[in-house]
Order: C-alpha cells, then sequence, then structure tokens
C-alpha cells in the first residue's frame, strides 16, 4: 500500500520514494562540538536523517546551533516533558518523537500538537514492547496487536488536534514480532512506516537480527525508513542500513562483489582478493557486478553474467569479461593487472 508523503525538514519519507537512512547519536546533544563532529560524520557515510535525544533546557537549545552546522534534517526524541518537544521544536529541529502517551495530560498533547502544526513538522510516534499502552497489554498480552494498537491510539491523539505529517513505529527486539508487527501496522494505516528492531544489541548479531527483519519487510515493500539499532559506533548502522538496502535491491548504485566461497579446486589466494576488491569498490556508486572466483575450472562460467573478473589457477589467473576470457596474468602480476582493469571500468 502507497504510504503518505511526509517531509521531514525537505527530505521525503514515504509515497514510494527511496527509503531514507536514518541513524541516532550518542552524544550528549548539549555537548556541541562533539554532536556536530558526529553528525557530520554519519552523513559523509550517508546518513539522511539524525535524531538527537533531548533531556533537558540545554539540550532543546543546542538544536538551533547544531542545525547551523549540519546539513541533514534533524528529529529530536523527547520523552515525558511537553514544555521540552515546544522549545526542541522552537529551536529549530525538523520533526520530534515522542510518545502522546507520556507527554502529560490531554491540554499538553494540544499544546504540542499545536507547535508541530505552526512550525509546519512532521513527527514520530509510535510503541515498542517497553512502551504498550497498559490497556492494550492487559487485553491482548505482549504481541503484534498490542504493539499496533498502542501506536495507532499515538496517532489518534494527535489526528484529533490536527496533526497528519506522522511516521509510526512499532518496535520489538522480536525479530518475528518486529515483522509481524510491521505487516499489521501496514495494513491498518496509511502513514509512512520507521522500521527498526530495537535493542538489536552489539554489531554482528544486530545486523543479522535487522537484516532478517528489515529485509522481509522491505521485499514485501513495507518500511519508508529506516535505522539499523546497533551497540556501537553510529556509523556502523549506516553501514549495515546500506547493505540491507542493496541487498533487498532498493540501492542498485553500488559495486557488487560476487565471490565463491572456495573450495578444493581453490589453489590460489582468492579470499584475499575479493576482500581488497571489496574495499577498494565501496566507496563507487555506480550499477556494476565483479566477480572474484576460486578456480578456472567453473569460475568464468559461474560468474558469466558479470562484468568484471577474475579467477585463478596455481600460478596464474584469466581476467574475464561478460563471461568471455579477455586474457591471461602472472599469479604475481593479478592484483596490479586486476585493479586496472577495475579502473577502467569504473571510469568508463
Ligand atoms: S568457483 Fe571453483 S573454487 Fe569457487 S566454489 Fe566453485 S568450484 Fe570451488
Amino acid at each position: 500500500m502507497q504510504t503518505k508523503k511526509i517531509s521531514v525538514g525537505g527530505v521525503i519519507v514515504g509515497g514510494g520514494e527511496s527509503v531514507k537512512i536514518q541513524s541516532m547519536c550518542t552524544t550528549k546533544t548539549s555537548s556541541v562540538d562533539a554532536t556536530v563532529k558526529q553528525i557530520l560524520e554519519l552523513e559523509k557515510a550517508g546518513c539522511e536523517i539524525i535524531r538527537v535525544s533531548v533531556l533537558d533546557e540545554e539540550d532543546a537549545k543546542a538544536i538551533k546551533n547544531i542545525k547551523s552546522r549540519i546539513n541533514i534534517p534533524l528529529v529530536a526524541d523527547i520523552h515525558f516533558s511537553y514544555k521540552l518537544a515546544i522549545s526542541a521544536i522552537e529551536n529549530g529541529c525538523d520533526k520530534v518523537r515522542i510518545n502522546p502517551g507520556n507527554i502529560g495530560s490531554e491540554s499538553a498533547v494540544k499544546a504540542v500538537a499545536d507547535c508541530i502544526s505552526a512550525h509546519k513538522i512532521s513527527v514520530r510516534v509510535g510503541s515498542n514492547t517497553g512502551s504498550i499502552e497498559k490497556e492494550y497489554l492487559q487485553k491482548y498480552g505482549k504481541n503484534e496487536i498490542s504493539l499496533v494498537e498502542s501506536a495507532l491510539k499515538s496517532v489518534a491523539m494527535l489526528e484529533k488536534y490536527g496533526v497528519d505529517d506522522i511516521a509510526v513505529s512499532v518496535k520489538s527486539s522480536d525479530v518475528s514480532l518486529t515483522v509481524k508487527a510491521y505487516e499489521l501496522l501496514s495494513a491498518k494505516t496509511q502513514y509512512p512506516l520507521h522500521i527498526g528492531v530495537t535493542e538489536a544489541g552489539t554489531e554482528q548479531m544486530a545486523v543479522v537480527k535487522s537484516s532478517v527483519a528489515l529485509g522481509s519487510l522491505l521485499l514485501k515493500g513495507i518500511g519508508d525508513t529506516l535505522r539499523v539499532s546497533i551497540t556501537d559506533e553510529p556509523v556502523k548502522e549506516i553501514y549495515a542500513a546500506k547493505r540491507i538496502l542493496r541487498a533487498v535491491g532498493l540501492d542498485k548504485k553500488f559495486i557488487n562483489v560476487i565471490s565463491c566461497p572456495t573450495c578444493g579446486r581453490c589453489r590460489w589466494n582468492s579470499m584475499e582478493m575479493a576482500k581488497k576488491v571489496t574495499e577498494y569498490t565501496e566507496k563507487f556508486s555506480k550499477s556494476l557486478n565483479i566477480a572474484v572466483m576460486g578456480c578456472v575450472v567453473n569460475g568464468p562460467g559461474e560468474a558469466k553474467d558479470c562484468d568484471l573478473g577474475i579467477a585463478g589457477a596455481e600460478d596464474y589467473c584469466v581476467i574475464f569479461k561478460n563471461g568471455e576470457v579477455m586474457r591471461r596474468v602472472s599469479s604475481k602480476d593479478a592484483e596490479t593487472e586486476f585493479f586496472k582493469e577495475i579502473d577502467l571500468i569504473l571510469n568508463d
């Protein structure tokens, strides 16, 4: 289902636009230099929307200064205080992430909603397994229904006061529950969905959990913006997000390195070559397939759809293009010669 388009400081989320990559700063927001430094690093890596936490008035005030020194939209994450939410908006954030259920009384929700409308910004609401509304928890237990009903209740609270540039999330640290919840949510709302697995853990497992959950959703056309949550440097979240989007075919402009796992037929160091080629080509934004194959017997045939490839034998390698062998090179010259061909094809 096509979702509604919303603007986050000019970056469009939803409505079939590209899936936007987000991350969140780990710095104290009021430490402006450190926060700006982290955001600029994330921007360089490909982050398209950044979120910061607002815990006090210093954090809210810092937003103005931070915004003047960065180039991507900034989302302020506020809980419990409607005054801080209003202050963050007045200091220029492009979107707020709030939970109307914990922001205060009905009049507090209205005050924040009015401020969102007056500044024409967007908002994210949502639930995660730790913040499901009591009434739904009691009625349904901890499952996709209570997650979705909680999120939709927040949506309704904002709609009541005229806010409708809303992104919604329903996160869990459980992969299967995350997928089920977003599938249900997607059937029930047209608002764009912010997808992610929450508290996914440290790098390796977090990337696996996020790839499985977000990959399944994205392949079904669910998800308009994503965050890969990793307990590590946030820049790793961006690398992981980009790889997920590439793996599901939503980002085609990259060098896809095809390499076989090798087997007993491999008589050269194709693993090292594959790593070097991946590292070298990662920064290029071009749609190409480059193969590094373990043996000349099966390699060129198995990788015949690639734009360029190399396969090795005991003391020589063959370089091939579109499945046809171009030339044979000695093992000692293989790296230099293959990288020459890579540069040619990259600059083509
Ligand atoms: S290409 Fe050759 S070395 Fe690689 S897995 Fe296939 S048979 Fe083994």
